[in-house]
């Protein structure tokens, strides 16, 4: 891979299979040992490290590698050999070999460094490993994460290039580009007052391609947006975003799983397409989400009927008002539990919005422990199918809101009590997603995807006359409970879009204003069209099986959206906002 040079002739890793030869490699110091006369060096370069040995004989070589530090660069030369059976180290790839130095050149040396690079337990904060980001980047775990992710691309990228997708760069200094998040805003210093917005998406350069004839479009591209940022988002992130024109649903759903199942493969496992569909209503009811994890059951139940009948003040209420008494059993959960662990749980249903929870253990012979002693929970082992040790957990509320704590719950308990198999893969499509969804803060509706998804084609009409009822052309796909990607066919009608922008509350002045060039874009010859982006950082996270995307970003953000290392985001000179003609009026926070 290498061809010889000044500098080495081989990799580290390389290196072994070159036993009987005169070998010259170039890398940072990993560890140094001396032992009875003898100096050890690891070397390590990308590849890997390989074991130097300086003997005494090696007067001047075996001088210089006793003083050296760690990460000092170096470069050494000496002879292959094979390592004594004694010290044969099965755990490498170099381990059955080593380097026989007689020649040592100190490239750079380097200073004490801030955290170890060869203890990868060793733990630094984020906020030093960030500063440092680069001598973080030299461990192995974070190595291999950039290379999986440079072969997850490279994967991604022959599927789109051999089925015809172009690949087509789309501006960054653009106009808003709605997905839901606040936009990050560039002065336009030749326009004094006018800013540039930051993508949240390509999506409408990605329709202009399709009206422009483009018919299979991707780009592996930066998107921005500015939200507070929750557990696990970055400010700035990459999407494979792609569209198609003449195309239907299933054809982008069969698409991506080409794309899906070549990833996963670079990452040794093996995905099965088609992937199962599920409507997002029944996600919902079944699973208490619009990303449900397949990888364990524990399927939310309805008690509503017989919780009605139950003579049980708060469940009878509750169904009366509208409300639903549902619940979810945790295989072999309750028997290890006691009575402080289940009213733990109580405690914890109602910190993530339960009003209560009502708990059951079946015991043996027919005993039941349970929160609330009432005769008529006798029979709610048998109407949920538990057996004995199961956990019972039932909530009592509206349908919306009972779903969604035992949605979590779900989550929770399975993690908890060990019922998430090792090493499994889940994926699936949620389809038939609300057009719109009501926001109560605002008394208005908002789009569930962005407002240029298609609604059904049966359920155009009735947009104005019963909007939460319309079904979106539009479809996820979701991997162990999380969403890889989303999609959706276009609006291609400038008429269907005008009433799309009106439903969410844009009047024809405001809709023409932000996106009139869509309007008018829609009028001359729009074929129908459709696409979808999958998150890439996500994706390569759960192929990497890293704990969170930062893993598998070079140069991630902290959680206040920061970069330690170049301290951004940072204040600029008056005269530098002089000239955008921006004022700041808010003082920049204290530094330190
Ligand atoms: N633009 C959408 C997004 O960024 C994806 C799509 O509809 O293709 O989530």
């Amino acid at each position: 891979m290498i061809g010889s040079s000044r500098y080495r002739t081989h990799t580290c890793v390389g290196a072994a299979d070159a036993v009987g030869e005169r070998v010259r490699l170039s890398g940072w110091v990993h560890r140094r040992r001396d032992h009875g006369g003898v100096t050890f060096i690891d070397v390590r370069d990308r590849s890997g490290v390989m074991q130097l040995v300086f003997h005494p004989e090696a007067a001047g070589a075996i001088e210089a590698a006793k003083g050296l530090h760690p990460e000092d660069v170096i470069c050494v030369e000496g002879d292959m050999v094979p390592r004594d059976a004694a010290t044969v180290n099965d755990r490498l790839p170099t381990g059955g070999v080593e380097l026989r130095a007689d020649r040592l050149e100190v490239l750079t040396s380097a200073a004490p460094m801030p955290f170890s690079v060869e203890d990868e337990g060793a733990e630094a904060n984020e906020e030093l490993r960030l500063t440092y980001r680069y001598v973080e980047l030299r461990r192995e775990a974070r190595l291999r994460a950039l290379e999986l992710r440079g072969a997850v691309v490279r994967a991604i990228r022959a599927v789109l290039d051999d089925e015809g997708f172009l690949d087509v760069e789309t501006p960054m200094l653009t106009r808003s580009t709605p997905e839901g998040a606040r936009d990050f805003l560039v002065p336009a210093r030749l326009q004094k007052g006018s800013w540039y917005a930051l993508p949240q998406s390509p999506q409408l350069f990605k329709q202009l391609l399709m009206i422009g004839g483009l018919e299979r479009y991707y780009q592996i591209v930066k998107c921005f947006r500015d939200e507070d940022l929750r557990a696990d988002r970055q400010p700035e992130f990459t999407q494979v975003d792609i569209e198609a024109s003449f195309v239907e649903q299933e054809d982008i759903q069969s698409l991506v799983e080409r794309i899906l199942v070549a990833a996963f493969a670079e990452g040794g496992v093996t995905l099965t397409a088609p992937f199962p569909r599920m409507t997002y209503a029944d996600a919902i009811r079944r699973f208490g989400t619009d990303r449900p994890d397949l990888r364990f059951g524990l399927e939310i139940q309805d008690w509503s009927a017989q919780a009605a009948e139950s003579g049980l003040g708060v469940f009878e209420g509750v169904v009366k008002g509208g409300g639903v008494v549902r619940g979810i059993v945790v295989p072999g959960a309750g028997a290890g539990m006691s009575r402080k662990d289940l009213d733990g749980l109580v405690a914890e249903a109602q910190q993530i919005g339960a009003k209560g929870l009502v708990w059951a253990v079946p015991g043996e012979d027919g005993a039941l422990r349970s929160s609330v002693k009432a005769d008529f929970l006798a029979g709610l082992p048998e109407a949920f199918g538990a057996a004995e040790g199961d956990l019972i957990a039932v909530v009592a509320d509206r349908e919306r809101d009972a779903q969604n704590v035992l949605g979590m719950l779900r989550g929770r308990l399975a993690e908890r009590h060990g019922l998430i198999p090792d090493d499994a893969w889940e994926p699936l499509w949620v389809v038939g997603f609300p057009l719109v969804e009501w926001n109560e803060g605002e008394k208005r509706w908002d789009s569930t995807h962005h407002p240029f998804t298609s609604p059904r084609p049966e359920d155009v009409d009735r947009m104005e006359s019963d909007p939460g009822a319309v079904i979106a052309d539009a479809y996820d796909v979701v991997m162990n409970g999380l969403e890889l990607g989303g999609g959706s066919i276009r609006i291609n009608d400038p008429g269907v879009q005008q009433r799309a922008l009106a439903l969410i509350g844009m009047d024809a002045d405001e809709a023409d204003a932000r996106f009139g060039f869509l309007l008018r874009a829609l009028e001359l010859g729009a074929p129908p069209h459709g696409g979808l982006a999958l998150g890439l950082d996500r994706l390569v996270m759960l192929i990497a099986r890293a704990a969170s995307i930062r893993d598998v970003m070079a140069f991630p953000k902290t959680a206040t959206g920061g970069d330690p290392l170049t301290g951004a985001p940072a204040p600029v000179d008056d005269a530098q906002l002089k000239e955008l003609g921006v004022a700041v009026t808010a003082p920049p926070p204290a530094a330190g």
